[in-house]
């Protein structure tokens, strides 16, 4: 549905994307991640056609952005950053104004408008002035003006920034109910969110593509899920040697020493081995009494702080 192809974007001598490409699938929500300044607005400008690269193409739904500029932005709708402009118009006022500029058919126009206000949850205010409006429905107005013209892919850059925990959540359910039957992409700087609402995730970091994955792939793939945290009593220091003999066993670290004499290692293993059993077993066959074993509970959040930093080296 997308393709980005060796995507290039400098403003002097800034590089601010440097040769990212990726594709989305129709009916896809995809995010794009990564910390203030990594390029994702300016992928985001970039994909609606809104600037163009230094160096690279973008295709939507098989047409090329560059050489076919209009055909390709009919598919698209596009949320900017920010809250909406057109303070002075209502939220109907806005959307009708879009529909325009969208070249919506006027025997359809009412009927369209209304149906979008009722989508984004905007019937309620629809007659206020826009910049009367709580920031959470200011959000609401710019999806809704992406959404006019049916487009089939939606792009929406950081939609929940400066909104309350209760309009988060309003906002990201919207996002999943608006991407049943649409491919969107939306940006974040916050891991968690995208791991909500996201089938895929996009990581740049300082105008690089960094990985793009599910939200668990890339928990598995960045983290060693077979570390093992055990404390034991094991007086005669016994356990590196015995654990280092155990089939699949890459690494053993000593974390700490504790006042009661227990030690804590930390044990990692190849993957898609749990080691707990043949560890257990193998450390009661030497009487290291176990005190604690769990699994390392590594988040996503460790995963992207992890390949940000990697993607970071120069
Ligand atoms: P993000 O949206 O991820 O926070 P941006 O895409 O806005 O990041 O910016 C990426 C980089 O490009 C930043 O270093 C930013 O300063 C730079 N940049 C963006 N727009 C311009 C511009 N119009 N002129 C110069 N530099 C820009
Ligand atoms: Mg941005």
């Amino acid at each position: 549905m997308i393709e980005v192809k060796n995507i290039t974007k400098k403003y002097g001598n800034t590089i601010a994307l440097d040769d990212v490409s990726f594709k989305i699938e129709e009916g896809e929500i995809v995010g794009l991640l990564g910390p203030n300044g990594a390029g994702k607005s300016t992928t985001m400008n970039i994909i609606t056609g809104y600037i163009e690269p230094t160096e690279g193409e973008v295709f939507i739904d098989g047409i090329n952005m560059l050489k076919n500029p209009k055909k390709a932005k009919r598919n698209i709708g596009y949320m900017p950053e920010g809250v909406p402009l057109y303070g002075d118009l209502t939220a109907k006022e806005f959307v009708t104004y879009m529909a325009g500029i969208k070249k919506v058919e006027k025997k359809s126009l009412k009927e369209k408008v209304n149906n979008i206000i009722e989508q984004t949850g905007l019937k309620d205010v629809q007659n206020k002035l826009i910049r009367n409006l709580s920031r959470g429905y200011k959000q609401r107005v710019s999806m809704a003006g992406a959404l006019v013209g049916e487009p089939k892919v939606l792009i929406l850059d950081e939609p929940t920034v400066g909104l309350d925990p209760k309009q988060i959540t309003e906002i990201r359910s919207l996002i999943k109910k608006l991407g049943k039957d649409h491919t969107v992409i939306l940006s974040s700087h916050i891991l968690s969110e995208v791991s909500q609402i996201c089938d895929k995730v996009i990581i740049i970091n300082k105008g690089k593509l960094i990985a793009i994955d599910t939200p668990s792939n890339l928990e598995n793939k960045t983290l060693n899920n077979n570390s093992i945290y055990v404390t034991v009593e094991d007086a005669n220091n016994k356990l590196v040697k015995i654990v280092e003999g155990i089939e699949n066993v890459k690494e053993v670290k000593l974390v700490t020493e504790n006042e009661d004499g227990t030690k804590q290692y930390l044990i990692s293993g190849n993957d898609g081995k749990d080691l707990r059993k043949v560890i257990f077993a193998s450390l009661a066959k030497e009487n290291i009494t176990i005190f604690e074993m769990k699994k390392s509970d590594a988040t996503l959040e460790e995963a992207f702080m992890k390949l940000i930093d990697e993607g970071g080296e120069e």
